[in-house]
């Protein structure tokens, strides 16, 4: 089978790998749909941040086959497994161990251990060597949420990153005539956007530096788009929301805008980090003043059922979100497409 395999900096092979053979427990899935992250492309080019993630493993480009945003369909099914058939459409869900402090605790949602460490390492997690850019993949059939028929192959690759922009919303508790300001108009800023429309936020505000993110964001649905080179946007949320936004989601890496994230938020209310942010001193005056809540948002898979409902029963529109769907073949010119701001969202098709 074909598979997308990074081999250096901005540089693909299209390599002939075995199918993996289905074992116990496990489904064979031909990969429909594979959608291209923003950590895909900074993979990549080698920039994502200096760091470490928690296995102490640098964040360096080195030989993968990534992609975490997919649907696959069912081929072959492992012995044990029930419920599932051949020809079924299914994506990643949560899982967790049962065997660790969290789980022991009753806080199965904060579980990294065990079969879900193991399993979001073999493919649903970010840093994967697994990962979907090829045409089939194997995968646990514990913790798989099978695909509505009404719900497209584009629709469901966005599964996660809409579980991550439903994060914040869940998690600050926006309801309905709340306003939100969405940091960053790239596909996370989008479905952050989408997902705070989807609880009836109102007004829902989204910034960028890219004006055709910016025009996106309003055919999607945003109340306002307000382009960062054209005057203070926090200021401008002031005016907008009267007092500051109730929640304000920073939706991008740079991590210097949350001190004006902090100044664009109402008191009491709540800023969410939900872009992965680089390092940066930051004057935490208003997180005092003001009384706010900061609060991290990184979902791993969390609301991945939420947000199949929500795009199964139409409150969220992801389709028009998708730039094109190229073939896995020309997975470096999705990726140029990308990095020169061409397309905003590429979907890769491993069947071609
Ligand atoms: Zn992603
Ligand atoms: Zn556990």
């Amino acid at each position: 089978m074909k598979a997308a395999v990074v081999t250096g900096r901005r540089q693909f092979e299209i390599r002939d790998i075995p199918i993996p053979s289905v074992a116990p427990g496990t489904l064979l899935l031909k990969v429909k749909r594979c959608a291209i992250c923003g950590t895909d492309l900074e993979y990549v080019d080698s920039t994502r941040w200096e760091g470490s993630d928690e296995d102490g493993l640098p964040f360096q480009t080195q030989e993968a086959i990534l992609g975490h945003e997919w649907v696959g369909e069912v081929v072959e099914i492992g012995d044990g497994v029930k419920g599932w058939k051949v020809g079924d459409r299914c994506v990643e869900a949560r899982t967790s161990c049962g065997a660790c402090y969290w789980c022991a605790r009753s806080m199965p949602h904060l579980c990294l251990g065990g079969p879900t460490r193991i399993e979001r390492t073999a493919g649903s997690g970010w840093a994967n060597m697994f990962g979907a850019m090829t045409e089939y993949v194997l995968r646990p059939a514990r913790g798989k949420i099978k695909v509505p028929e009404s719900v497209t192959n584009e629709e469901a690759a966005l599964t996660e990153p809409l579980n991550v922009g439903l994060a914040p919303v869940y998690e600050s508790a926006i309801k309905a005539a709340d306003s939100v300001a969405v940091i960053g108009a790239g596909h996370i800023g989008q479905l952050t956007m989408l997902a705070a429309k989807a609880a009836g936020a109102a007004p829902v505000i989204i910034t960028d530096r890219i004006q055709s993110r910016l025009d996106k964001a309003l055919e999607l649905g945003a109340d306002y788009a307000l382009n960062v080179d054209e005057g203070n946007v926090y200021e401008q949320i002031l005016e907008i929301t009267g007092a500051g936004a109730d929640g304000v989601f920073v939706c991008v890496r740079e991590a210097d805008v949350l001190y004006q994230s902090t100044l664009a938020a109402r008191r009491e209310g709540t800023v969410a980090i939900v872009g992965f942010p680089k390092p940066a001193a930051i004057d935490p005056i208003y997180w005092l003043v003001k009384h706010l809540r900061i609060i991290g948002c990184d979902p791993s898979l969390r609301y991945n059922w939420e947000a199949m409902r929500l795009m199964q029963y139409k409150q969220v529109d992801c389709q028009q979100l998708v730039s094109t769907t190229m073939p896995l073949t020309d997975v470096s010119k999705a990726f140029d497409s990308l990095y020169s701001g061409e397309n905003l969202l590429v979907m890769l098709d491993p069947s071609k």
